[in-house]
């Protein structure tokens, strides 16, 4: 355990079924013109997008709308959203949707404020100061990214997937619903849902993980043991109506994920998260499924280096121990209909090695923070197993 640290992370969590009725009151606190940046599809769909453009209009705020937010959001892409703040002369930002679209919304508050590529800014050429101020509303509990400083971008030309980090993207709020959350089809909570345990997980395995960090990451672990199978179970009954549903449940998963956030900006994540970056920033694969098929088969061989650790998830997750933990992790990728592999995502032979070279380059600290150092050979071996 760390006896030295700093656990900065100043971000008003405002959570709780119902909560988004506070979105134009919060937002007008920072700014009268807002660009509401968001996807083309979901929030459209669910009538969320109209629901939120009312909230901050009853408070008087003007609103701009941006709606080209992709899963795995492009850097170009938070460019052409900087750009348009910035001709609008807008002064806030409310990203509204999943963790695409949030990530994307940071990046489009920090490159409005900061000239040039903002790929400079990520790799540390550049330095950056100030974002317009943020307020983030999730609408899938998986990424964290209201809980955070990360910025997760893809870089169109060298398809490089990795995150802006810089304190003045931490968002002034962020409004936890729950109920937002009921909307999202079965297999989008499924991989959403692992993501944000693959987060409390390797934050807690993470080397650098403090001891704020470690109960963080443990009861979120815990709460997503206990909860996710059963909201899963929801969805595919085809359940759509909040009254209707477990909101305990519900509840459990959303702050769960939201741990997931805070607890890696922390801590950082590990290995599975460095070697899945690579996979979905060539073939534009789903996140939580990249990692449903690397985290096995990196856990596996990563067990004799932290048994203790492996023996606490195991048992927050219904098993005994640390023998038998990728076997209950397995297990909950069984019930979620996510066990799977690279190839079956789109992944080819013939990208391992452009992807093991790639790994080194934009996760080194992620490979790193890992129990277990793996060499190049060892990170080759590992997407050859998880093909
Ligand atoms: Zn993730």
């Amino acid at each position: 355990m760390l006896t030295q640290f700093n656990h900065y992370l100043p971000v008003n969590l405002i959570f709780g079924a119902g909560k988004t009725e506070e979105l134009g009151k919060e937002t007008a606190k920072y700014g009268r013109k807002a660009m509401i940046v968001t996807g083309q599809n979901s929030t459209k769909r669910t009538g969320l997008l109209d629901r939120a453009k009312a909230l901050l209009e009853k408070e008087g705020l003007e609103v701009v709308i941006f709606d080209k937010a992709e899963p795995n959001p492009l850097a170009s892409t938070a460019m052409k959203g900087a750009a348009v703040a910035k001709e609008e002369g807008c002064d806030v930002i409310v990203g509204l949707g999943g963790g695409s679209i949030m990530d994307c919304s940071k990046a489009v508050a920090f490159a409005a404020c900061n000239e040039g590529n903002i790929f400079d800014y990520i790799y540390g050429i550049k330095k950056g100061e100030k974002a317009l101020p943020l307020i983030l509303v999730p609408t899938t509990c998986g990424t964290g990214s209201e809980g955070n400083c990360f910025a997760v971008l893809t870089e169109d030309e060298t398809k490089d997937k990795k995150s802006l980090r810089d304190n003045a993207v931490i968002a002034k709020a962020s409004i936890i619903d729950p109920e937002l959350m009921t909307t999202m089809p079965a297999s989008v909570l499924a991989s959403v849902g692992f993501d944000a345990l693959c987060h409390c997980m390797e934050a807690y395995l993470s080397k650098i993980c403090d001891p704020i960090t470690e109960i963080t990451a443990l009861e979120g672990i815990r709460l997503i043991g206990n909860n996710l199978l059963t909201i899963y179970e929801e969805k595919k009954q085809g359940m759509t109506e909040p009254s209707k549903m477990n909101m305990d449940a519900w509840s459990a998963v959303s702050l769960a994920s939201t741990y997931g956030g805070m607890v890696i900006h922390q801590a950082g994540v590990t290995a599975p998260h460095g070697l899945e970056h690579p996979a979905s920033g060539m073939r534009n694969i789903t996140h939580g499924r990249g990692l449903a098929a690397l985290t096995p088969v990196i856990y596996r061989r990563t067990i004799d280096a932290a048994p203790e650790k492996f023996a606490v998830i195991s048992k927050c997750l219904g098993g005994t121990n640390e023998n038998d933990c990728v076997s209950v992790i397995e297990h909950l990728l069984d019930c979620l209909d996510l066990r799977t592999t690279l190839s079956r995502e789109g992944v080819l032979a013939e990208d391992v090695e452009w992807m093991t070279k790639n790994a080194f380059k934009v996760s080194a600290a992620s490979i790193q923070n890992h129990p277990k150092v793996f060499t190049e050979e060892e990170v080759r071996r590992i997407y050859l197993e998880a093909l």
